[in-house]
């Protein structure tokens, strides 16, 4: 019997033939020798695209894999934890922080776990962090054939940099050792600015904090900047969350001003009014993720040279103001350090992400393919858990150690097992 699957927005649907649940390693490897194919772990469900979903085959969740151990300090002081990667990353980071631990960054919601985030690249903002996968010291998966591997940068640096953003491929990970930095509190502050001012000093404003984002809001010519500085001063409590209000204005205001966008620039001026002025201290692990559970949506997020996104960015708002001006969402730009994963987008390149988002179940098509267009100018490389249309051969060209990483993943999976229709095209397989 074919089961149901969808992701969090609704976007992406699939009929695995079976659903199961694997508790540990042992009942994981047995899945993976005998289970119907393609197999595809899934986390918490949260990307945009269908790198979690099968058609057919076997659809595999880590029940239980939510262990969280610290391990002795390196002799430079570095901190580690051994984590499983069934956890959620809100169960893990108040586990970390009980246990005198805490991530260096984070991004915007906590709900997914941890093998997700990894697959992914999940990532927040600030220039001097990295995404999720950048945060690793080793990772122990079961790959194609059934076997345990466990795969550290110190012992197979290469094999580590080809599978540390895995896409769900060449094995289920079953835990993680990650670096880990002391506990610390958040100051965060938020402002609004001409977006044509935030342009003009980009640098340096999204350099003026530890952690610096804006959201743009479409059709308003204002940018909401989100700051945060570590600060050793007491608690202010974080106000009550009212996203979702000032997104059924948004939503509002663009349904009656379609045809009228200066109107809409004026309205939403004043509906911007009151949801601007943000200031609280909370500890790192209640500062960084925010609630995105109202009126769902569907997201592209694109990776850019970080000297790139301003003029990027200005095309990308320019066109979807002129030709989709039913898109009420903002887009939300971020930085990301660079690293030496083959498969990150941030590979070897200090980078701005420019997102776009639309409300779920509107389409998305032509606006993607019309962004698309601009971020293909600047060699942008999508998220790989948010809606893109590229294939293998022009991941290629924007991917250095692209052949190596699909290799790696061949003599993990030689049968391919782990490979559904969409991944087969998107890994050129
Ligand atoms: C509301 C919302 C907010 C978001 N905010 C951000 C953000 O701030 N920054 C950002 O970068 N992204 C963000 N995302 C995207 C999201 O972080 C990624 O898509 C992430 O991969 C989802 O994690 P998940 O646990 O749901 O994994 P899934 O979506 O279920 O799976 C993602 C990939 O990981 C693979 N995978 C899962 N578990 C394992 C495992 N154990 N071993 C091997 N592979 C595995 C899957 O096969 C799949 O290929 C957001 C998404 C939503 C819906």
């Amino acid at each position: 019997m074919a089961h149901h699957w969808s992701n969090w927005s609704g976007g992406v649907v699939a009929q695995p033939a079976q659903i199961l649940d694997v508790a540990d390693e042992a009942a994981l490897a047995a899945a993976i020798r005998s289970a119907a194919v393609p197999v595809r772990p899934v986390g918490s469900g949260h990307s945009f695209s269908p790198v979690a979903a099968v058609p057919g085959g076997t659809l595999l969740r880590l029940a239980g894999f939510d262990h969280v151990e610290p391990l002795a300090d390196g002799d430079d002081g570095a901190r580690h934890v051994r984590v499983g990667a069934g956890i959620t990353l809100g169960a893990l980071t108040e586990r970390l922080h009980a246990m005198g631990h805490a991530l260096a960054n984070m991004g915007d919601i906590d709900d997914q776990t941890v093998g997700g985030a990894l697959g992914t690249a999940t990532h927040g903002t600030g220039a001097a962090f990295g995404c999720y996968p950048s945060m690793l010291e080793a990772l122990t998966l079961i790959d194609g054939m059934g076997n345990r591997r466990m795969i550290s940068r110190a012992e197979e640096p290469e094999l580590f940099k080809a599978m540390a953003v895995g896409i769900g491929t060449g094995g289920v990970v079953t835990e993680a050792v990650i670096r880990t930095v002391a506990p610390y509190r958040l100051e965060r502050s938020r402002y609004a600015l001409p977006i044509g001012d935030m342009l003009a000093d980009f640098e340096a404003r999204m350099a003026a904090a530890r952690n610096v984002e804006f959201y743009y809001i479409t059709g308003s010519g204002q940018a909401l900047v989100m700051e945060s500085r570590e600060t050793e001063g007491d608690l202010v409590a974080r106000p009550p969350d009212r996203d979702q209000e000032g997104l059924r204005q948004l939503r509002l205001a663009a349904k009656l001003t379609r045809a009228a966008p200066r109107l809409r620039r004026f309205a939403l001026g004043l509906a911007l009014k009151g949801h601007v002025k943000e200031h609280f201290v909370e500890d790192w692990h209640k500062a960084f993720p925010t609630d995105r559970d109202g009126i769902r949506f569907n997201e592209s997020e694109y990776h850019l040279p970080a000297e790139a996104a301003p003029e990027a960015l200005k095309r990308v708002i320019e066109r979807v103001e002129r030709n989709f001006r039913d898109v009420y969402f903002p887009m939300e730009v971020r930085t990301v350090a660079p690293d030496d994963l083959w498969l990150s987008p941030f590979f070897e390149r200090p980078t701005v992400s420019i997102a776009v988002h639309h409300e779920a179940g509107r389409p998305f098509g032509a606006l993607l393919a019309e962004i698309e267009t601009i971020f293909a100018d600047y060699e942008g490389r999508p998220h790989w858990g948010k809606m893109h249309g590229l294939k293998a051969g022009q991941l290629r060209k924007l991917y250095p150690k692209w052949d190596e990483a699909i290799a790696a993943r061949r003599e993990l999976d030689p049968k391919g097992l782990f490979l559904t229709p969409y991944m087969r095209e998107l890994l050129g397989q």
